[in-house]
């Protein structure tokens, strides 16, 4: 007889990614979709900020980048990605926001994943208005004191994300794994929604 655990959870996307500008609320969503599926989310900013906080090695490196609201390098920022997906509470699903940013960052995970023979399952996209990302972030920066959260940097970042990570969305939607989401809905629509996609309604 089929084992009832085991269906249910390889009928559930587990293996996931969300993406979107900065300011589109995908950590907000990680964490509560993640939570709702008992898989990690894994977000590469709050590991380098982490990292920055504790002053380690990998901290300096990546305050000196994320001041500037430029990505860190790949190589860096793959290693530690791989690093955090051999950990055991990854082994069965995680939802990674912030990462892949770049199609080396893309190749790479596409690397790991085959290696542990598993894939993606699905990339939720948060659709969001430019002036409105505006506008949460600096809100986020008067609140969190975020150090990359100034107009400046912010419209950096966002420069940064059409050029170099924008082109992934088109890498996803050939594979077939892009869900499109309204990330201007409140926080609990836009939760709701992307349960819905998940569900593959
Ligand atoms: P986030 O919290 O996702 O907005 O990330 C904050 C900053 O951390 C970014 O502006 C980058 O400097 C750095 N960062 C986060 N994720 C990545 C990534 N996948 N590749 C390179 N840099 C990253």
């Amino acid at each position: 007889m089929n084992n009832p655990t085991t269906d249910a959870a390889s009928a559930t996307a587990r293996r996931l990614l969300i993406v979107g500008p900065p300011g589109a609320g995908k950590g907000t969503q990680a964490v509560r979709v993640a939570e709702e599926l008992g898989i990690p989310a894994i977000s590469t900013g709050d590991i380098f900020r982490a990292n920055v906080s504790g002053e380690t090695e990998l901290g300096v490196l990546a305050k000196s980048y994320m001041d500037k609201g430029e990505y860190v390098p790949d190589s860096v920022t793959n290693d530690m990605i791989r690093s955090r997906l051999a950990e055991a509470d990854a082994q069965e699903g995680f939802l990674l926001d912030g990462y892949p940013r770049t199609l080396d960052q893309v190749e790479a995970l596409d690397g790991m994943l085959a290696e542990a023979d598993t894939s993606l399952d699905m990339v939720l996209l948060l659709v969001v208005e430019t002036e409105e990302v505006i506008g949460r972030l600096v809100a986020r920066g008067a609140e969190q004191g975020r150090s990359d959260d100034t107009e400046e940097t912010i419209r950096h970042r966002l420069e940064v994300y059409a050029d170099q990570t924008a082109p992934l969305i088109d890498v996803y939607e050939k594979r077939g794994l892009v869900r499109r989401v309204d990330g201007m809905a409140s926080i609990d629509e836009v939760t709701a929604a992307l349960r819905e996609a998940l569900a593959g309604r």
